[in-house]
């Protein structure tokens, strides 16, 4: 029985991997958005499968996070207590997989709500990644803008009880993400509209395409001729407007892909 199963996994992973080679194949400008389910097989958690632990360490929304120190303090111990979950963590077989499809000039671009720097680790170059929701693994101010290393900011809660201020200006310290409540980065996101309205071909990985603006992003390629296809575990909120969906563990399917398309194989 567990044979059979697991040949009955490979099967359907190959089948996805030459089905995807088949668009990719055909297409002049192919652009990725990825999402959470691009990083849980890399040990971090996405925010709402069963037990995650976002759940139980939910995001500050921002009005609250510029509001009061103590929702300050708040919002970096449930920061930590996230980051403490999958600590040293490492990009997976597919985040390695499409540095290699970018670096052999298959993808265009990787838009990404991922905040955890894992694309550009596995050696995808910064400038081919837009972060649409910032980046977790570092801080800055809001006032000036000065970077501040997470270091510095779990030293001053953890020794001096204080949520971080600016070494620079005094101002107020956040992690380099966007939280619920705060401006969508406007650079990022042109850069991402115009990604999308050019591409002919756009796959999102490992997102349940409920959180916008990024799941309208699909949507634009979509209008403007492309094909949408959808690389995802279960159900997203754009089953119905994708051309094709593949229910199904993302990190082995692009493996196959990559190495079918490594292959002069047409
Ligand atoms: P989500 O948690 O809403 O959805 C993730 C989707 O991926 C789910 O449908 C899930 O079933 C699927 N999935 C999980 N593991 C998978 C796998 N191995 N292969 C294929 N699919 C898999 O995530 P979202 O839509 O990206 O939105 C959540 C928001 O939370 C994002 O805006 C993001 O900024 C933030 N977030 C980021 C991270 C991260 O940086 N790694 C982690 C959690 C949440």
């Amino acid at each position: 029985m567990d044979a059979f199963s697991s040949m009955t996994r490979a099967d359907e992973i190959e089948a996805a991997a030459r089905s995807l080679a088949l668009h990719v194949r055909r297409a002049k400008a192919f652009v990725v958005l990825t999402g959470a389910g691009m990083s849980t097989e890399c040990g971090i958690p996405d925010f709402r499968s069963p037990g995650s632990p976002w759940l139980a360490n939910p995001p500050m929304p921002f009005d609250r996070f510029v509001a009061s120190e103590d929702a300050r303090r708040e919002a970096w111990r449930r920061k930590f207590t996230l980051d403490d979950h999958h600590k040293g963590a490492l990009p997976g077989e597919g985040h390695h997989a499409l540095a290699r499809l970018v670096n052999d000039g298959v993808v265009d671009t990787v838009i990404t709500q991922n905040i955890d720097n894992m694309h550009q680790t596995a050696g995808v170059p910064a400038d081919k990644v837009i972060e649409l929701h910032g980046n977790g693994t570092y801080a800055r101010c809001l006032e000036c803008g000065r970077r501040h290393e997470l270091s510095f900011c779990r030293r001053m809660l953890e020794e001096e009880n204080c949520a971080p201020r600016c070494e620079a200006c005094g101002g107020i310290v956040k992690a380099a993400t966007i939280s619920f409540g705060q401006a969508m980065p406007q650079a990022e996101m042109q850069r991402a509209m115009l990604a999308a309205g050019n591409a002919d071909l756009i796959l999102a990985i490992g997102s349940s395409l409920l959180v916008y603006p990024a799941a309208g992003l699909p949507l634009v390629a979509r209008e403007n001729g492309a094909v949408f296809l959808i690389l995802n575990r279960g159900e997203t909120g754009l089953d119905d407007d994708a051309h094709e969906r593949f229910d199904i563990e993302a990190g082995p399917v692009l493996a196959r892909l990559a190495w079918h398309l490594s292959r002069r194989v047409n």
